[in-house]
């Protein structure tokens, strides 16, 4: 995640942590800052807590939960329920629909952040306030001076970053709905950053905020070529979008090195914007064109970052997570370059960041930072077994709700699931991500990230879990009935040998009649399936193109017996033994797909509109 400008916290319970961003040593500060609220974790988680509280007293959602203006930490845990989105939806949705009272927070509510989390198939609304910005902006201008440590001299040249907006959308009542990046680059706090030899990046905030995908990354890898030698380090948000620029420049070089030799723009690049921004970058430079094709040209793409960026020290990319499957691409395409995994954040609220940059991505460990919300801890704990299933409770009773613990208090070595009380109205929210202790930074943990809680499928930032998974199959099968056949067993993978990945369902099949089933018929359970799936998922192939279409693969009867066999000689218990709904282990895949009868794809994309399908419903009536 590229850094951002440095803007001062607004004066409030953390004020005593600030960063002053006119010292002349201002990495030093940042470093300073990070020392202090490290230090002194709890006393800032207190101050925190009570800082929201009070601002908050008279809201809504904390009258009704019987708060009486209290702020401190025993009577509020005493008192307020831990909760999932699904409990915030009926409060979430009046604001969506135009209630200006001070429901869930005492500020306004300036827009809705869209997770890539969802509930009933649509993005969650995350509300958010405009002293936000100043937060997460905070935690961006951390990042440099962190990095600074490790790999000096990054202000002398540039960041190839590839950087993003998606479609946004209206609610009902008139609130912008975007996600929280987009929300980033279109504030004026990203616009009209100030010079700064850190945010120095190849790509022009137009080619950024070109709406059009295409437009987009066409531009920004054009932009990215012609500052080839002044490049230092090359990014994006996720791995998935970053292996999605390389697989880009795989398939457009000729034309990127057209416009290099020519120094006019491809004709394709429509919006003014963007073409004046490139045109400002963009010189005849036939020299570079002719390198830039011989090294296009050339039978592996092994090393094409180190060949045609030669200057790049790392690549700033999300690895944790479901995103390490993109380990070896990355590897492969950049000849071992570090993987930098800088920060870890949501639309609920930004996080923590990582203190070792250069670390292996298997020993991230990203450390809350104690004035961004206050945090607590649900212990979670995993299930023994062949799958290694975590188990969180699904709604806590009273004495669970007391098994939270504080920052300062979590164990070494021990799984919890991330709860949080934002300065924008969530109170003891449940993110959803299960994150184990690996250390401490002075008095503030340090965590891997180890997974979204429920999650069986993801390629980008689509996030799938069993439940919709197996909704989806159902409404699938149906088009088996007329053939007289049904579904025996079904697993899933997520194929990230494919660029973009893509989902693969192995199918195994009853099938008693000699009526043969045509390819159409299965063409149509997977479309099927995309249809039921959530709209990140949708958006994900429709707008960004960043998945690609659903494959069912038809295997062998028996099959499935087989994995229950290799699972039990791994030491799975024959009684416990459930189909995993989704593999990951190279053997087991292995075993599936050689047992592969035929496969079948998604004939086209599914339907998908931005914002809530009720939105849309709504306004039509
Ligand atoms: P969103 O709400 O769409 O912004 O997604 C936020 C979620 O993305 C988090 O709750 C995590 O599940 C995931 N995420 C964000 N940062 C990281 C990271 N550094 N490593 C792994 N997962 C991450």
């Amino acid at each position: 995640m590229p850094e951002a400008p440095k803007v001062p916290i607004a004066a409030s319970a953390t004020h005593d942590y600030v960063i002053d961003h006119n010292r002349p040593d201002v990495n030093q500060n940042a470093l300073e800052f990070i020392e202090d609220v490290t230090t002194n974790a709890d006393e800032i988680q207190k101050r925190v807590l009570a800082e929201i509280l009070s601002r908050s007293a008279h809201v809504e959602y904390l009258q009704r939960h019987g708060l009486n203006g209290r702020t401190d930490r025993e009577t509020f845990k005493k008192v307020m329920p831990v909760v999932t989105y699904e409990d915030l939806q009926s409060d979430i949705n009046r604001i969506a629909n135009g209630d200006t009272s001070p429901i869930l927070c005492g500020l306004p509510i300036s827009e809705f952040l869209t997770s890539s989390g969802t509930s009933a198939g649509e993005r969650k609304l995350m509300p958010t306030i405009e002293e936000e910005l100043e937060r997460r902006s905070l935690l961006y201008s951390l990042l440099m001076p962190v990095m600074d440590q490790f790999v000096p001299g990054l202000d002398k040249g540039k960041g190839m970053y590839f950087l993003f907006i998606k479609s946004e959308a209206k609610t009902p009542g008139g609130l912008v709905a975007r996600p929280v990046l987009t929300s980033y680059y279109k504030s004026l706090h990203f616009k009209h950053r100030p010079y700064d030899p850190y945010t120095n990046y190849t790509s022009p905030n137009e080619t950024i905020l070109c709406p059009d995908s295409y437009q987009s990354m066409y531009s920004q890898l054009l932009c990215g070529l012609c500052q080839n030698k002044q490049v230092l380090r090359v990014g994006a948000v996720f791995a998935s979008g970053f292996i999605r620029a390389i697989r880009f420049l795989e398939k457009h070089w000729s034309l990127l090195c057209n416009d290099i030799r020519t120094g006019a723009i491809n004709p394709q690049i429509t919006d003014p914007s963007v073409r004046d921004a490139v045109l400002r970058i963009l010189k005849p430079d036939p020299e570079l064109a002719d390198f830039i094709e011989s090294e296009c040209t050339r039978e592996a793409w092994q090393g094409i970052i180190t060949r045609l960026w030669p200057n790049t020290k790392y690549i700033d990319v999300i690895v944790t997570g479901t995103m390490s499957q993109y380990i070896p691409t990355l590897d492969y395409y950049s000849n071992g370059l570090p993987l930098v995994c800088t920060m870890y954040a949501s639309s609920e609220c930004y996080f923590g960041l990582n203190l070792n940059p250069l670390c292996k991505p298997n020993e991230v460990s990203y450390t809350l930072i104690p004035t961004m919300a206050y945090f607590e801890f649900l212990p979670v704990h995993r299930n023994n077994g062949f799958t290694t299933s975590i188990s969180v409770p699904k709604s806590l009773n009273e004495k669970e709700q007391q098994d939270l613990v504080d920052l300062v208090d979590v164990k070494l070595g021990q799984e919890y699931e991330l709860v949080v009380t934002t300065y924008a109205g969530l109170y003891r929210y449940r993110v959803g991500d299960v994150l184990r202790v690996a250390g401490f930074k002075n008095k503030a943990p340090q965590f891997n990230f180890v997974c979204r809680k429920n999650v069986v499928l993801s390629i980008d930032s689509d996030k799938t879990d069993e439940v919709e998974l197996q909704a989806a199959v159902k409404d699938a099968i149906n088009h088996l009935v007329p053939f007289d056949a049904s579904l025996i067993e079904y697993t899933s993978y997520a194929d990230t040998t494919t660029i973009p990945g893509h989902y693969v369902l192995y199918w195994e099949l009853r099938h008693d009649s000699t009526t043969p089933i045509p390819p159409s018929v299965f063409e149509d359970c997977c479309l099927t399936i995309e249809e039921s799936l959530n709209s990140v998922y949708r958006q994900g192939r429709v707008s960004d193109k960043s998945i690609g279409p659903l494959e069912i693969k038809i295997v062998e009867t028996g099959t499935f017996d087989k994995l229950m066999d290799y699972a039990i000689s791994r030491g799975a218990s024959i009684n416990q033994y459930k189909t995993p709904r989704c593999v990951k282990f190279a053997p087991i895949v292995e075993l599936l797909n050689s047992r592969v009868l035929s496969n079948y794809f998604s004939p086209k994309c599914p339907k998908w509109v931005p914002g809530h399908k009720q939105w849309c419903t709504q306004k039509q009536n």
